[in-house]
């Protein structure tokens, strides 16, 4: 059996009393079904034909045939339901588990796959598997057993009529064969569009400002139907495929067949003695009737089933992503932290940072400078564990990062990024983070200390405010200084600072600056900055060239030194000058 169905099979096992139910009831139900041809056939042999009308057999017949048509119904109808409750907790596990990992995914992983595509396999492929429960393996196993019932009653009423019906399967099988072997590039191309509709319209979403800001409209537009042209086209190539093979042979083959099972009627009939009985014929085109359609519905399933194969495959393929490692030494850390010649780069070839050394001890404070795009950023990754590094080693006390656990690790840095992201939720919330054991009172202590506290306080809902998604409703200033703030609550060994303040007016650095020197004390600091005023009084500065360190030493030392360093504090305070003598 194909590998990724037999994996997803294995997910119904969880289920075992459902499972049998929807077996007894399905099984209930076909019997119940291929009884009422029988009961027709002993009506007109019995009754009919030799005009023996003993009514009260003939009512007991009409009331048997009614109550298993009942029954039937009843069946189908509990099984079927069975079957839509296991697929409903069957993609509700893989959503889970799907979600789970991708919030463990590696950050690498990220840098390489749109997010679209991600949230079509949370969604979009998840939902074609439920329809392979529903409606495939429902269906399917209802049909076979079906289709074997009538066999059986066939061969229990005339065993060489039967074989003329049984013909039909293996060329019903042939166009299976032919039908999985055209269809399933044409649905993998299909699901791999769909994916791609979601990526764009997740990116024009989230690029929305830009775009009306650059009157792009038009082109997004068009691109967007583009895609979507494509995957119309693929759904119709898929249809196409459907359509020939599915009903139109099938019911070719149902006039063969049935055109056999007339032949051999009249064949008989003309030969002396052994003539077929007219009950056993109705019998047999009634049954042939019921035989096709579960063969056209298999048919039809195939192509649910191939969705569903494709779906299973995208889902598994992230699911086995490599996740990251959650082992690894739990130690309270002192706070030391140190690299040894790191060498690093995010595709293997293009070289980010190399040979980079230092040690910073707690109540110090490191500070990164120098262009964009020197590397600075990435040395913070680095630390966090984000990615594998190259050569050398990153240290915390005396551990090697790579024995030590890493949500440790990143449980005693507070990291105030780049560009900070907001959570929907409350003020609070954003704050706490989900940390527990933080009191209000440590809250505004921290707002506070980031110079926030005044603004807000003059929110009508305080600390209790709804904030938008990305923090939408504050300025890109208050977004820092909450991160900031995030970043304090949580009593970090560590503080790591990437431009934390580069979207600041002065007046509030300069507060918050002051604010900082407190902050630091008996921790770990690490601060990126382009404004260079705010970092002076680092205990060391490193220079960043390419991501080597070109300059280091404290503030002092660099501009004694009377190189790049000094240039660039020349020039930063030059305009600073200016800029006051302007106002
Ligand atoms: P800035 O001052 O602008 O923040 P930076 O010093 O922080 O710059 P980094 O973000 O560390 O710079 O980037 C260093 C180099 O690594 C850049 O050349 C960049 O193109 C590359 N880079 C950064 N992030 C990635 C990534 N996720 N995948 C591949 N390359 C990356
Ligand atoms: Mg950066």
């Amino acid at each position: 059996m194909n590998p990724t169905i037999k994996r997803l099979l294995g997910y119904c096992a969880q289920y075992p009393a459902w499972l049998t139910q929807a077996g007894i009831c399905l099984l209930l139900a076909t019997g119940a079904e291929v009884a009422g041809p029988l009961i027709i056939k002993l009506f007109i042999d019995d009754y009919l034909a030799p005009r023996n009308l003993d009514w009260p057999m003939i009512a007991t017949l009409g009331a048997s045939y009614l109550g298993l048509q009942l029954l039937s119904a009843a069946g189908f109808y509990l099984q079927s339901l069975r079957f839509n409750r296991i697929a409903q907790g069957v993609v509700q596990r893989l959503r889970e588990q799907v979600f789970a990992t991708a919030i463990r995914l590696p950050a690498s992983y990220f840098d390489t796959h749109r997010s679209g595509s991600l949230i079509s396999r949370i969604t979009n492929d998840t939902e074609a598997i439920m329809n392979l429960y529903v409606q495939v393996i429902g269906l399917l196993v209802q049909k076979l057993v079906l289709l074997c019932g009538i066999l059986i009653s066939m061969a229990l009423l005339d065993v060489r009529l039967m074989l003329v019906c049984a013909a039909l399967l293996p060329a019903v099988g042939a166009v299976m064969w032919l039908y999985q072997r055209l269809s399933v590039p044409v649905v993998r191309e299909t699901r791999s569009l769909l994916s791609d509709i979601n990526s764009r319209l997740n990116e024009s979403l989230q690029g929305m400002p830009v775009i009306q800001a650059m009157v792009q409209e038009v082109r997004f537009a068009n691109q967007f139907a583009e895609v979507n042209q494509r995957h119309w086209a693929a759904r119709l190539k898929s249809l196409k495929i459907n359509g020939i093979l599915l009903r139109p042979l099938i019911d070719l083959f149902y006039m063969m067949v049935l055109i056999g099972l007339l032949a051999l009627f009249a064949h008989e009939g003309a030969s002396v003695g052994g003539a077929i009985q007219v009950g056993v014929l109705y019998a047999f085109i009634s049954y042939l009737g019921r035989m096709i359609e579960p063969l056209i519905e298999m048919t039809n399933q195939l192509n649910q089933l191939q969705q569903a194969m494709v779906a299973g495959e995208r889902v598994f393929a992230l699911l086995d992503e490599g996740r990251e490692s959650t082992e690894g030494a739990v130690v309270p850390l002192a706070g030391r932290v140190s690299f040894q010649e790191v060498d690093f780069s995010y595709d293997g070839q293009q070289p980010v940072l190399q040979g980079v050394g230092f040690t910073v001890s707690p109540g110090q404070m490191l500070a990164l400078v120098g262009h964009t795009g020197s590397g600075k950023s990435t040395i913070i990754s680095l630390l966090m564990g984000f990615y594998p590094i190259g050569r050398g080693e990153i240290r915390f006390d005396d551990s090697p990062l790579a024995k030590l656990s890493l949500a440790a690790v990143r449980r005693s840095i507070g990291l105030v990024q780049q560009d900070p992201f907001i959570f929907v939720g409350t003020l609070a919330e954003n704050l706490r983070l989900g940390r527990d054991g933080i009191d209000e009172a440590r809250l505004w202590q921290a707002l506070g200390e980031v110079q926030l506290a005044e603004f807000v306080a003059q929110l009508p809902d305080g600390i209790e405010t709804q904030l938008e998604e990305g923090g939408k409703n504050l300025s890109a200033g208050q977004r820092q200084l909450l991160s900031f703030a995030r970043a304090l609550v949580g009593d970090p060994r560590i503080l790591i600072l990437d431009e934390a303040t580069a979207s600041v007016d002065s007046q509030t650095e300069l507060a918050l600056s002051k604010a900082l020197a407190a902050a630091r004390r008996g921790r770990t600091t690490i601060a990126i900055a382009h404004r260079l005023s705010t970092i002076v009084d680092a205990d060391e500065i490193l220079l960043l060239t390419r991501g080597q360190v070109s300059e280091r030493g404290s503030h002092q030392r660099l501009m004694a030194q009377q190189g790049h360093y000094a240039q660039l504090f020349e020039m930063q305070s030059q305009g600073a000058w200016l800029e006051e003598k302007r106002a």
